[in-house]
């Protein structure tokens, strides 16, 4: 639930994973006050809502998991977003790192393969009334060619390698996200578009739910 009482409630538990978020180093101003803004609670099933403002990761059904909330803004900080850019997310999920994109950057575009996560996240996001979002339902390896290029894209899930249709999708001078590595364990990586060329920069270790799809692993 959204409404003023749920609001009250998780008020609290929200300002602590802020301040949290703040503590392990996370600076971007946009990015914090996106977190204060975005209510994770109605992101998540009912039988985890109290752990909403924890900082880990949640089952979100089918297999899948909202990430915790710091990988979200190391993420999100990661993309030095400006409030202008096109936005491609491949990997919608609960919905909630769109919703937190929709306060940092222009126009989101957000592709999942699971018709259930997309028919929720479709409705919560109807719910908070944000109306940059687009979404589709479809294998987001092969991008979203209709509204590119984009100047920043996220992929949420894991791939060996960057899927071809997305680097293609990539606006000069745009940079994507994506961990890469086995089905097991991944290293986060950013690319950057300048000209032809691809330059990437490894920042960390993480763990993410295999990327699914044409250019990805099989299903
Ligand atoms: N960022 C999400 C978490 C997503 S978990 C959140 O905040 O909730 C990763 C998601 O990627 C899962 O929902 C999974 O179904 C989706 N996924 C995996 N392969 C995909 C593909 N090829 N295209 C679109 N979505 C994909």
């Amino acid at each position: 639930m959204a409404g003023p009482v749920e609001e009250q409630i998780y008020r609290g538990p929200r300002r602590r994973l802020i301040e949290t978020l703040r503590e392990g180093g996370i600076r971007d101003l946009a990015v914090l006050r996106a977190f204060e803004v975005v209510p994770r609670h109605i992101f998540v099933p009912s039988a985890v809502v109290h752990r909403a403002y924890d900082d880990s990761a949640l089952p979100i059904g089918g297999g899948q998991t909202i990430s915790q909330p710091s990988v979200h803004a190391r993420y999100l900080e990661e993309l030095k977003l400006t409030g202008h850019e096109r936005v491609l997310e491949i990997g919608t999920g609960s919905g909630y790192q769109t919703a937190l994109l929709s306060h940092l950057a222009a126009q989101i575009f957000s592709v999942e393969r699971n018709r259930e996560l997309l028919d929720r996240a479709r409705e919560v996001i109807r719910r908070i009334g944000a109306r940059n979002i687009s979404l589709l339902l479809g294998d987001g390896t092969l991008g979203w060619r209709e509204y590119g290029p984009y100047d920043a894209i996220l992929v949420s899930a894991a791939a060996s390698d960057i899927p071809a249709p997305l680097l293609e999708q990539l606006a000069p001078e745009g940079r994507i996200l994506i961990p890469l590595g086995d089905r097991e364990e991944q290293i986060l990586t950013v690319a950057t578009r300048e000209g032809d060329a691809v330059t990437r920069r490894e920042i960390g270790p993480v763990r993410f739910v295999p990327l699914v799809g044409a250019h990805g692993w099989p299903s």
